[in-house]
């Protein structure tokens, strides 16, 4: 509804003689999907959510042209009358600390000008006016980086890699992955249609550090307002000079331009994006030899995800340790969360790693609805698994994820209540890489549909005990003889189902014994 709103709002504006004073700035997402349509009004940033056409005319008489609050629209119902309650004092953004997303519901996402007003393009100038490739990658390394889109592999690592190992690449590239794909997932997209410049600025600066002069950013055709706008962001990048020949009159080249997926989740993976971005089936080939030896049309290649990139800018103009005093040990910085599922504040949320999932769920989340226990946060997507309640208090980080059976995967976070059957759930999952197998190698493209069969036998009450046992041994087949990411971690969310809610399983089989 917020289109409709706009223009309505602009037209009460205009009528009531205001158009000079207050300007209207759409943006990207704010992160409160729950509470939208959503209206922040500055300088003094009152928030009003689930905002509706006939409210506008009342905001425009009363707070516009009057300074007073309507209250009944404010987030909080506890605020006083005429109390200023801001975004940032809200229970659900207390807690946050925005980097990826710290433009995101703030800026004109159209308007390069606004991006450069905080602060934009002034990290690249750092690098390409005060810095050594070298320098930047160091700078990358000590931060504690590591990629947001899954595995967690230290970024600074990758581009060092992509430096050094081949040093004589007539051509080097520079790819995004912005094929977000995971159900539930919707952190990227997020990032592209509130921020876009952050990712072309982000881009170049590490196509200065591995030396590379053309990037790719790899989006899925599902995001057209995202496709648009990194367009509008690229045509303007270009129009100002912080793209094409020469940046900032230092020498260095870097352009960048745009690829569509079909819809294949399989290209959200390294080598198969890349296949895609040549132009042919998006397979996964065989590593190695990895992508910063031979990636893209075989050339030295760094990919990092769209999240990855927008902690870049702030990293460079902060410095290291600014990032790395953030986290944990072992996993700086913040993390993108999309909340979905059984929980009051569905929508975008950004924590310190080490955040625990209690605060996320609970205190920024706002709990579960209509007064249901909470059973399992599902993370990872299809790549991931069930945390289950006992491990509410475990901060969130790479390697404690990984040690209770799931993983951070690219950020989404399904909650589930009570009500839910553990076994639909992973059910729900393996239909889906069931779906998105592409074929290429039979322990996935057979032992999926397999597993499938197997859980459709267990929910339809005709499986037996033994079955249980043979379910979890081919789940280790297809992780252990799969070819790509996609099938390693397709059993993942019926093991981590299995070794948290087996009982859920047994209710369903025939011999209880
Ligand atoms: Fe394709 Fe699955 Fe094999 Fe990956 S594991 S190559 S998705 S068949």
């Amino acid at each position: 509804g917020s289109v409709k709103i706009a223009k309505r709002l602009q037209e009460e504006i205009d009528k009531n003689g205001l158009t000079d004073e207050v300007m209207v700035v759409r943006t990207g997402c704010f992160g409160l999907c729950a509470l939208g349509p959503i209206m922040i009004v500055y300088p003094e940033g009152t928030f009003y959510s689930m905002v509706k056409e006939e409210d506008i005319a009342e905001i425009v008489s009363e707070h516009l042209l009057k300074g007073r609050i309507v209250t009944r629209l404010v987030y909080d119902e506890t605020v006083a009358e005429n109390e200023i309650k801001s975004l940032k004092e809200t229970d659900f953004y207390k807690k946050q600390h925005r980097i990826a997303l710290r433009n995101c519901g703030v800026i004109n996402p159209e308007c390069i000008d606004e991006y450069i007003g905080r602060n934009g393009y002034e990290a690249l100038g750092k690098v390409l006016k005060t810095m050594t490739p070298d320098d930047v990658i160091q700078v990358i390394l000590d931060s504690g980086l590591r990629g947001r889109g899954g595995g967690g592999f230290p970024t600074g690592k990758k581009w060092q890699l992509a430096r050094n190992l081949v040093k004589d690449a007539d051509q080097k590239y520079v790819c995004c992955n912005a094929d977000e794909g995971d159900p539930g997932a919707f952190m990227d997209r997020s990032v592209l249609e509130g921020d876009p410049h952050v990712v072309i600025e982000a881009m170049a600066i590490a196509g200065y550090a591995i030396g590379a002069t053309q990037g790719y950013i790899y989006i899925r055709a599902e995001y057209p307002i995202a496709v648009q706008r990194l367009q509008i962001a690229i045509d303007q990048a270009r129009e100002y000079g912080l793209l094409g020949k020469n940046i900032f009159d230092s020498g260095f080249d870097f352009d960048l331009d745009i690829r569509l997926g079909a819809g294949a989740f399989v290209c959200g993976e390294e080598t198969a994006l890349m296949t895609s971005i040549e132009g042919n089936r998006g397979e996964p080939r065989p590593r190695p030899p990895f992508p910063a030896e031979s990636g893209l049309f075989k050339k030295p290649t760094v990919l990092n995800n769209v999240e990855t990139y927008a902690n870049i800018p702030q990293i460079i103009l902060n410095g290291a340790d600014w990032f790395a005093s953030m986290g944990t040990e072992k996993s700086k910085g913040t993390k993108v969360f999309a909340l979905g599922g059984k929980i009051h504040n569905t929508g975008l949320v950004e924590v310190p790693m080490g955040t625990t999932l209690r605060e996320v769920i609970y205190e920024i989340g706002g709990g579960i609805p209509n007064g249901k226990a909470f059973k399992a946060a599902q993370t990872g997507g299809p790549s991931g698994g069930c945390i289950p309640a006992e491990h509410l208090d475990i901060p969130i980080d790479y390697d404690n994820l990984i040690a209770i059976g799931s993983m951070m995967g690219s950020g989404g976070l399904i909650v589930m209540d009570e009500d839910n059957c553990m076994v639909d759930i992973a059910k729900f999952f393996l239909q889906f890489t069931v779906d998105e197998s592409c074929g290429k190698c039979t322990p996935c493209r057979i032992g999926t549909k397999r597993l499938y069969e197997m859980l459709e036998k267990i929910t339809s009450g005709n499986a037996t005990m033994e079955d249980l046992d043979k379910m979890e041994k081919l789940c280790y087949y297809i992780k252990n003889n799969s070819l790509c990411g996609l099938g390693q971690t397709a059993p993942n969310p019926v093991l981590s189902t299995l070794r948290y809610f087996k009982d859920e399983y047994i209710a369903h089989v025939k011999d209880k014994k």
